[in-house]
């Protein structure tokens, strides 16, 4: 099996571009996904620090193709070939909750591979075309955990996914209103994911 990156080899997302596209006050254009998969074991979890990092969803500009955050994501696990006899968990951050599509490619994914369980953290729900809450009731039902980022969340990939330079003990500068945000959010998703209509 090949080797990793060493941890203090991986890339860290710049401060700034955690603060502004995290931000769940403010309406940024890409949706920004942090990562990372334990292996489970009976009780116990470990992480495995080779599949954990960050990625971006990539735009329709100069020509390249239009790929949602997620379908990147799904790209990278097929190329990781987890084992089919050992069970996984991904958990991801992503700054905006799935589209209905890529719900639905997530929805495929967990149904061919009954060994990963997925937890998907969001900043903001994501909710720019019809049938985003189906999307999401979709996804729960498949066995994935969704839910809002707190600030618990915040604090976490701030810690293990942003680059502090020379501040290594620098806290999350706490957003005004963040908080209040997130819980606000979070009573709008459980709405969302108990409304069994369409
Ligand atoms: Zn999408």
């Amino acid at each position: 099996m090949a080797a990793g990156p060493a941890p203090e080899a991986r890339l860290l997302m710049d401060k700034q571009t955690f603060l502004d596209n995290f931000s769940n006050l403010d309406y940024p254009r890409k949706t920004y996904l942090c990562y990372e998969v334990e292996l489970l074991v009976g009780e116990n979890s470990i992480p495995l620090d080779e599949y954990k990092g960050f990625l971006h969803n990539k735009g329709a500009a100069m020509g390249l193709e239009h790929r949602h955050a997620e379908l990147i994501l799904l790209e990278r696990l097929a190329s990781w070939n987890l084992d089919m006899e050992l069970r996984y968990r991904i958990t991801c951050f992503t700054s905006w909750s799935p589209c209905p599509d890529c719900a639905d490619e997530l929805v495929n994914f967990l149904r061919a591979n009954g060994h990963v369980y997925l937890r998907i953290f969001a900043a903001r729900i994501y909710d720019r075309f019809p049938g985003y809450e189906a999307g999401l009731r979709a996804l729960n039902a498949a066995g994935a955990e969704v839910a809002m980022m707190t600030l618990q969340e915040f604090e976490y990939c701030w810690n293990n996914f942003v680059d502090h330079q020379q501040d290594e003990d620098k806290p999350f500068p706490p957003l005004d209103n963040l908080v209040a945000r997130s819980e606000e959010l979070s009573q709008r998703l459980e709405g969302i994911l108990q409304n069994q209509e369409d």
